[in-house]
């Protein structure tokens, strides 16, 4: 056992009132439920929900001249909520724009970064890679008129949860172009080494490039300061953004410049774009990156979110996280010992990101069994059971009323009353 500390609700609700971000609380909409899935899709705040109720009435208000004027003009908006946002990751503020979605953007930066030459024109990826990266890859690589299956190195999980920062180096050899990996993996919760990855890459001559969606918002990252030369996430998981809300990509300033792979007239010099000239002037910073017009409805809730996290460092936030799931393994171990359950994610701090990833031979139908006791988990095939804690608004009671009410389920086997078999959304 790890802890030190008392596993008791009276120890949790010290940390709660200790909790000096427990204000944050009151700013979202909590649901009836224990809301334990702000990894898949974060909750609705009440600012989010100002700000997007601020975009319809400029519409409502403004019609087109809502691009150029109000408070918050929509042809510059991507831009702002870019610099807002460059502080979650570590960059400087031309280096983010909000554009997209996690596999547009993947598509972009691949079309802009992957230039197969020579013999240098394979792409690592890992075997536990969320599928549309690998998706959007294969079809990157085929578009060179190259076959995936020989140019799409997966690097392989020794324990089909980890993957070794060791293999990846070791694939990179004098055949890889470019390398392409998660910050943590979207089942076991692995933080990968980004920094030393990142120095392997360049000193083989190889670019590289992060699939943030499970640690921006929730870990702190130094991009720019590691030289990463791309990254892309979502914002609508621990960022809060909305469902389907507007992705994010990073491009680091040593590459402004360089081609958007591809190309739009929202690539173009802000100034330049309404010349409606047919050679593109792209801009030089990150916004090249963009292809057309914003989708200004699912950028609006962003604005609010992102005012929470200027307020509130993602450095503070990280040391919450990692109370919290610290807390809940501890619980875990105590608690549902002997019950079949094993902990998948690392246990190091610096190895681990924002949720406990719990895997259990049962684990669909102990999901249905929290779900109908008002807790919401999430569910990945074969046997996770994903619980995200989310430090804006997760207490420390409340992971231990979770652990107590699955011990619970345990006890009485309710979840053998459930079938088998997993949602179409899981
Ligand atoms: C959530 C998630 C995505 C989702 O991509 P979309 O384009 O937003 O659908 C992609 N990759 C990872 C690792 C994710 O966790």
């Amino acid at each position: 056992m790890s802890q030190s500390s008392p596993l008791t609700k009276a120890y949790a609700q010290q940390l709660d009132a200790q909790d000096e971000l427990a204000s944050y609380r009151e700013e979202f909409y909590l649901l009836p439920s224990l809301y334990l899935d702000g990894n898949s899709l974060g909750l609705m705040s009440k600012r989010a929900e100002k700000s997007m109720m601020d975009m319809m009435q400029s519409w409502k208000e403004l019609g087109v001249e809502g691009w150029t004027t109000g408070s918050h003009p929509w042809f510059f908006y991507s831009e702002k909520l870019g610099e807002m946002s460059a502080a979650l990751v570590g960059a400087s503020p031309e280096e983010v724009i909000v554009t997209g979605s996690t596999t547009i953007n993947l598509h972009q930066l691949a079309a802009t970064f992957y230039h197969p030459v020579g013999k240098r024109t394979k792409v690592i990826a890992t075997d536990l890679d969320f599928p549309t990266d690998i998706y959007a890859l294969q079809s990157q690589i085929k578009l060179h008129g190259l076959n995936p299956e020989e140019h799409l190195v997966r690097v392989a999980s020794r324990d089909g949860r980890l993957i070794e920062e060791e293999d990846i180096i070791n694939a990179m050899s004098d055949e890889v172009a470019l390398v392409v990996l998660p910050t943590v993996l979207y089942r076991s919760g692995q933080l990968l080494d980004i920094e030393r990855l990142t120095a392997a890459a360049h000193e083989r001559g190889i670019l590289i490039g992060f699939d943030g969606c499970h640690s921006v918002g929730a870990i702190p990252h130094s991009f720019s300061k590691w030289g990463v030369d791309f990254a892309y996430w979502c914002n609508y998981k621990y960022v809060n953004a909305g469902p389907g809300g507007v992705g994010s990509l990073y491009v680091n300033r040593k590459h402004f410049g360089r081609a958007p792979g591809l190309a739009g007239w929202f690539s173009s010099k802000k100034d330049k774009q309404f010349d409606m000239e047919h050679t593109l002037d792209a801009c030089e910073n990150a916004g090249a990156y963009q292809i057309g017009t914003p989708h200004m409805l699912s950028l609006a809730p962003l604005l609010g979110s992102l005012e929470m996290f200027q307020e509130v460092s993602v450095q503070k936030l990280r040391a919450k996280s990692l109370g919290l799931t610290r807390f809940m393994m501890d619980l875990i171990e105590v608690e549902l010992a002997d019950m079949g359950f094993t902990i998948a994610n690392p246990q190091q701090d610096d190895r681990r990101g924002g949720h406990v990833s719990l895997e259990h031979d049962e684990a669909i139908r102990i999901c249905k069994a929290l779900k109908e006791a008002g807790i919401i988990p999430d569910f990945r095939a074969p046997n996770i059971i994903r619980l995200a804690p989310v430090a804006f608004y997760t207490t420390y009671t409340e992971v231990w009323e979770s652990v107590q009410i699955l011990k619970t389920i345990m006890q009485e086997k309710s979840y053998e009353k459930f079938e088998n078999k997993r949602e179409v959304v899981a």
